[in-house]
């Protein structure tokens, strides 16, 4: 019920965390790379002017390299459409060259010399995307110290996806696999993570710091800054006065916060007291409704003694139906008008609406072919998660839901007609989540919301990397930044369907091909079937 209420925020602190302490170890392997890989070829056939290339040299000579004219070419992916995601026209018959992590040529391929030993891709016929963004997992939630590595990060690479918000889990696991995977130990995407949550009595999730008070909240801000997290993540049973306190407390430390509205907070609040990006659409649909304050009452009334599981049942179909009847488009207009001002993203992760939160048969995934890929440990667990949202449900419960995913869909066409940030992002791996593909179908809701298939493309590219202050070497495909690609058999501009259709994936500068792809597959599916996991997990979100 929580997951249709409303939202809105306010400016992200112009001085973010990530580059304050340049905390993230690629943005440090890049300029090194840089450094030696940049000048010349690269620079030449990107920015024609001499006068770029002697600032470029400038530059380099100020940080403290020396360049060198002839950087070894690692990787040549020759004649590819080049979809930029800029929202640039597709680049037909283009050369990118790539030396070590980072790319550094773009262009025409009649234009662009290759070296001789290059490795060669050629791409012909084929459509290059940059790698792609899912900006809520959770990459610990299952069984660790193998559920992250064996299980989750293998289907995100083999999937495409080279970037992660991880939203919440144990600081210490998600640095050690941060750490991991820069020092090339792990094959696997650069992370951002908040850490655990922050949340009221009872907590929503585990890992969470339950705090009650401003000072307790205060407190638990600056000790997760301590930790050197990239984000501070707020759930759902924060009580106002923490609420409040998180977010002036995240003001004067530079860090943002994000995550859930929580449920005593409207979205304009959360949104106006800057939070940075609002998840599962989390409070939305409430503050679209005329009668806001009165549901939210509603929402904290106790059910009465000795209810029965359908009593219960009926109050929320109640509630949800006086939800959906109260909508008000000029209160839409208004609150997605707050979150553009603010600068509000947002990440409604549209798999875990259809496929948990707002589930009917119809989009329940428990005979998905892919659940092959889930450990049988968590498949149980799944399971469960399953079965409690289909319990006591019946017909007139399942139109509901879909009728609030519609809703749902409809206002996030409006956020990204307003020129809302839109990200995509899952909430894998919930139930009926899947680690990396479902990543594509968020793509598929969102061209249903409205989206063009490039908008779509640019929530999980460019988007992101502007969120996470990458832009400068992330996000699109240019000279400069990370060799991070997705290569498609098939144009996902004229149907966004074809993200799935991948051919290969480059992740900082190494090449996975079909084969290599296809054989992380088959080791997720024998790790699934062989695997009970080590302990009990908790739910993730
Ligand atoms: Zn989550």
């Amino acid at each position: 019920m929580t997951h249709t209420a409303a939202s809105a925020t306010q400016p992200a602190p112009s001085v973010t965390r990530t580059n304050a302490r340049n905390s993230n170890p690629f943005s440090r392997l890049l300029h090194n790379s840089r450094c030696t890989a940049g000048s010349g070829v690269a620079l030449a056939t990107r920015h024609s002017s001499l006068a770029t290339l002697l600032l470029f040299l400038a530059v380099s000579s100020i940080s403290g390299c020396s360049p060198e004219p002839k950087p070894t070419i690692t990787l040549a992916i020759t004649h590819a459409t080049v979809i930029d995601a800029t929202g640039a026209p597709p680049q037909p018959d283009t050369t990118v060259l790539i030396a070590g992590w980072s790319i550094i040529a773009v262009g025409p391929s009649r234009f662009i010399a290759i070296p001789r030993r290059a490795p060669v891709l050629d791409a012909t016929g084929k459509f290059l995307i940059p790698g792609l963004v899912d900006s809520h997992v959770h990459l610990t939630a299952a069984a660790e110290p193998t559920g992250s590595r064996q299980f989750i990060i293998p289907l995100l690479i083999a999937n495409g996806i080279t970037t992660v918000r991880d939203m919440g889990g144990k600081v210490e696991y998600l640095t050690q696999l941060r750490s991991e995977i820069s020092k090339g130990k792990l094959l696997g995407p650069q992370i951002f993570f908040p850490g655990p949550y922050l949340d009221g009595e009872p907590p929503s999730f585990l890992p969470s710091i339950t705090v009650k008070t401003a000072s307790e909240a205060r407190a638990a801000v600056d000790q997760l800054f301590s930790q050197d997290v990239d984000f501070i993540k707020v759930q759902s049973a924060l009580s106002r006065e923490a609420f409040f306190a998180i977010a002036e407390e995240s003001k004067a430390r530079h860090i943002r916060f994000l995550g859930h509205v929580p449920d005593r907070v409207s979205a304009l609040e959360a949104s106006n007291a800057g939070q940075a990006s609002i998840e599962h659409l989390t409070g939305i649909l409430l503050a679209c409704s005329a009668k806001e304050d009165e549901l939210r009452q509603q929402q904290f009334a106790p059910n009465p003694p000795n209810a029965t599981p359908e009593q219960s049942a009926a109050r929320q179909r109640a509630w949800q139906r006086q939800l959906l009847d109260s909508y008000s488009a000029a209160k839409a207009d208004a609150l997605i008008q707050a979150f553009v001002r603010n600068g509000t993203a947002q990440v409604p992760t549209f798999p875990i609406l259809v496929h948990l939160a707002f589930m009917t048969p119809k989009t329940n995934l428990q005979n998905d072919p892919r659940m092959k890929f889930v450990p049988q440990q968590e498949r149980k667990i799944w399971q469960v998660g399953i079965q409690g949202v289909l319990a006591h449900s019946g017909p007139e419960d399942f139109a509901l839901r879909e009728e609030i995913v519609k809703r749902s869909l409809e206002i996030v066409g409006k956020m990204q007609q307003a020129g809302e940030r839109i990200m995509a992002g899952t909430d894998t791996p919930a139930p009926n989540v899947f680690p990396g593909s479902s990543l594509h179908e968020d793509l598929v809701y969102l061209v249903q919301a409205g989206l063009t298939p490039m908008q779509a493309l640019q929530a999980a590219t460019k988007n992101p990397a502007e969120f996470l202050n990458q832009l400068d070497t992330h996000g699109t495909i240019a000279p400069g930044k990370f060799a991070d690609l997705v290569l498609l058999d098939a144009n996902p501009l004229t149907d966004i369907h074809n993200t799935q259709a991948i051919r290969a994936v480059v992740l900082r500068g190494h090449l996975l091909d079909r084969p290599a792809l296809d054989a992380l597959l088959t080791s997720v599916e024998h790790f699934a079937a062989t695997h009970w996991g080590s302990h009990a997990l908790t739910t993730p979100r």
